[in-house]
């Protein structure tokens, strides 16, 4: 099986964010594969482990050292493409999807393309299926099992992850695949797969490479972006000579706070 794996580099979720004149600020922190594109990443491989091919990850972002990239390839990728043009520093997720249709197309014939459920930093959650949209492809969106897979047959069984359950959904092959981290555990990068990942040479993609001559403008601005207002909050102690007493006060407290 050619599958895809799309994955994007965010800074790390231990990170301090503020917001600095309508900017979002991450300080210096690292910058790390996006977290749910962790599990992407695993899905990619357990697939083809189970059915044999090849994975390539796949990321759109600026030049230079890509930590998404490289995280994949440590896992097990086989191979990487960086799609990178200065035309793409504003890019909104519907440029981004018509540049990632491109490279997937230019990666033919591909049979699967897996996606993270969001990005922990710009979180639209929306990129799989504008993706699968570019290309006609059917999106499976937040799955949670993989039930079967036939790539002869060209189809596939997955379980999607809804809040009051879980859906069973069938679908012919190539599709998106957008899954949850319910999948699978993620597996740690070996010794010998970060020593490969710093040797391997990503090529890099640029719109002229994917036969796009411009991608235009974003549709989507973000006029303003501001920190939630500060909740003041006070603590209490409730004390008592017993349990059943500090139960009560606790209890009459809850009352006239009308909590309860
Ligand atoms: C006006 C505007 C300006 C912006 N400017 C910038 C900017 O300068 N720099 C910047 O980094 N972002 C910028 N963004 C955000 C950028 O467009 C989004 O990060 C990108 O479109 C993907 O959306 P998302 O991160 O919300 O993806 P989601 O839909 O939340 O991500 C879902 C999954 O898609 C995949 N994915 C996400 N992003 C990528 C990617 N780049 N390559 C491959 N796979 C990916 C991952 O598997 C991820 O789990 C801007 C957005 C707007 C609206």
């Amino acid at each position: 099986m050619n599958i895809v794996v799309c994955v994007k580099q965010t800074p790390d979720t231990a990170a301090t964010v503020t917001v600095e004149d309508g900017r979002i600020s991450w300080g210096d922190a690292p910058l790390v594969l996006n977290p749910w594109d962790e599990f992407a990443v695993e899905q990619a491989l357990l697939t083809k482990e189970a059915y044999g091919g090849k994975v390539t990850a796949l990321t759109m972002g600026p030049e230079g050292p890509n930590e998404a990239l490289k995280m994949a390839l440590a896992m097990g990728a086989d191979e990487a493409v960086l799609i990178s043009d200065p035309a793409l520093e504003e890019a909104d997720t519907l440029i981004a999807s018509r540049v990632l249709a491109k490279g997937i197309e230019k990666l033919a014939p591909v049979d699967l393309v897996f996606f993270g459920r969001s990005s922990v930093d710009s979180e639209s959650g929306v990129l799989g299926s504008q993706v699968a949209r570019r290309l006609g492809w059917p999106t499976l969106s937040l799955v949670a099992a993989i039930n079967t897979l036939d790539p002869e047959g060209g189809s596939i069984e997955v379980e999607r992850m809804l809040e009051e359950g879980r859906q069973v959904v069938r679908s012919k092959l190539p599709a998106v695949v957008s899954v949850v981290k319910e999948i699978n555990e993620p597996r740690y990068p070996s010794f010998m797969g970060i020593r490969r990942a710093a040797r391997v040479e990503i090529p890099l993609w640029t719109l002229a490479d994917l036969g796009l001559e411009a991608v235009g403008s974003p549709a989507v601005a973000w006029p303003e972006i501001f920190a939630p207002p500060k909740v003041e909050t006070s603590c209490e102690f409730i004390e008592g000579d017993s349990p059943r007493e500090i139960a009560k006060k606790l209890a009459e407290r809850l009352i006239e706070e009308k909590v309860i």
